[in-house]
């Protein structure tokens, strides 16, 4: 209906237009409606031709007149519907099949992107979600690990996986100042004389497990490097973990000191069997009958009586020998080792066979030793 009326509307408006040009010059000054009228005459039989054949000029038969004035009015109001349809037509592309079809096609298009732009915005929530779900349960702290705090000499708690079995004794893997070390190509020098301020003092005797250890009274002191350090306890291990050029000894002791700010001097006796040493008899003698029980002897033990007659020693820097393994340790191993009857080294292989952890790399660290 609408394409039909359109069709209508578009032949109204040629013949509306073809009108306009071919009658402005008849139009009569006179006539107020020379269009419609002419129009009119034209439309209803005859038209101008008519009405100078049998018609005067200004004479129209009353029948034809009254056609002719209705003709007008009719052509108008088919002007004024094309006129309106022509507007709908250029208001309404829609009405074109291809522009419907199109029009169509849009919509569905437009359906489809709303429907994609809605499930990517779900998607992209429910990954927010996700997000923040993994977020919050990241933002719980785990549970603290609990590391072992047991270490030995052999087996899988042994020197190979200290520094594995606690974070905090990483530097027994890692640390380029380990000790023990096998001292060689030491850089003689004239080294100062390490002064001893030792004597009697109190004195208690613990099996801590993994050595026999003293912890001695206030008071005694090494000074070296101008720093005193103080001793606080000596200990042993079997063999010696240092070595000199290659070679072990039986045993080792370790006297540990302390300066004021605690940084550690170690004193390291080599032991190689010969006479009863008195101090340690002394250590042997009050031993505790239980492991990590602890005997303080009313007696004193002087550790002077421990050091050898010569003081010529090699020096380093090192570390502690047990984890942590810490490093800063100064080391002060002396040249000539002491002795210990084979019944006193005896006693003490029955404690302990083997406690020293194995040589670790010199890292080329300067090692400088007495003339
Ligand atoms: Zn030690």
């Amino acid at each position: 209906m609408r394409l039909l009326l359109s069709l209508i509307a578009c032949c109204c408006c040629a013949a509306v237009s073809a009108n306009d040009k071919q009658i402005d010059p008849l139009i009569s000054p006179s006539s107020k409606t020379p269009l419609s009228t002419l129009a009119g005459a034209r439309a209803y039989g005859g038209g101008a031709v008519g009405l100078t054949t049998s018609t005067p000029p200004g004479k129209v038969p009353a029948g034809k007149e009254a056609a002719a004035k209705e003709a007008p009015a009719q052509d108008a109001k088919e002007a004024r519907g094309a006129s309106a349809a022509g507007a709908r037509k250029s208001a309404e592309p829609a009405s074109d099949p291809e522009a419907d079809l199109s029009a169509k096609i849009a919509a569905r298009l437009a359906a489809m992107r709303a429907t994609q732009q809605a499930r990517a915005a779900a998607a992209a929530a429910n990954v927010r979600k996700a997000a923040a779900a993994k977020a919050a349960v990241a933002a719980i702290p785990p549970p603290p690990k609990v590391y072992s705090n047991v270490w030995s000499y052999e087996g899988e708690a042994g020197p190979a996986n200290w520094a594995k079995t606690n974070p905090a004794w990483a530097k027994c893997g890692t640390g380029n100042r380990q000790s023990p070390i096998d001292i060689r190509d030491g850089m003689r020098v004239d080294l100062e004389q390490i002064n001893f301020d030792y004597h009697p003092s109190s004195f208690n005797v613990t099996d801590n497990g993994k050595t026999v250890q003293v912890m001695v009274g206030r008071g005694n002191f090494l000074n070296v490097g101008n720093r005193m350090y103080e001793l606080v306890q000596f200990h042993f291990h079997r063999p010696s973990e240092e070595r000199i050029n290659g070679k072990g000894y039986e045993m080792v002791v370790h006297l540990v000191h302390k300066d004021s700010e605690g940084r550690i001097a170690m004193l390291a006796l080599l032991l190689e069997r010969g006479k009863v040493q008195p101090a340690i008899q002394q250590v042997w003698n009050n031993l505790p009958l239980e492991k990590m029980e602890t005997m303080a002897p009313a007696e004193s033990l002087d550790p002077m009586d421990l050091l050898p007659a010569r003081r010529e020693y090699y020096t380093f820097m090192g570390s502690m020998t047990t984890p942590p393994c810490e490093e800063g340790v100064l080391w002060l191993v002396m040249k000539e080792p002491i002795t210990a009857s084979p019944a006193q080294m005896a006693f003490f292989s029955r404690l302990y066979p083997y406690n020293a952890r194995p040589v670790q790399p010199s890292s080329g660290r300067i090692v400088k030793e007495s003339n």
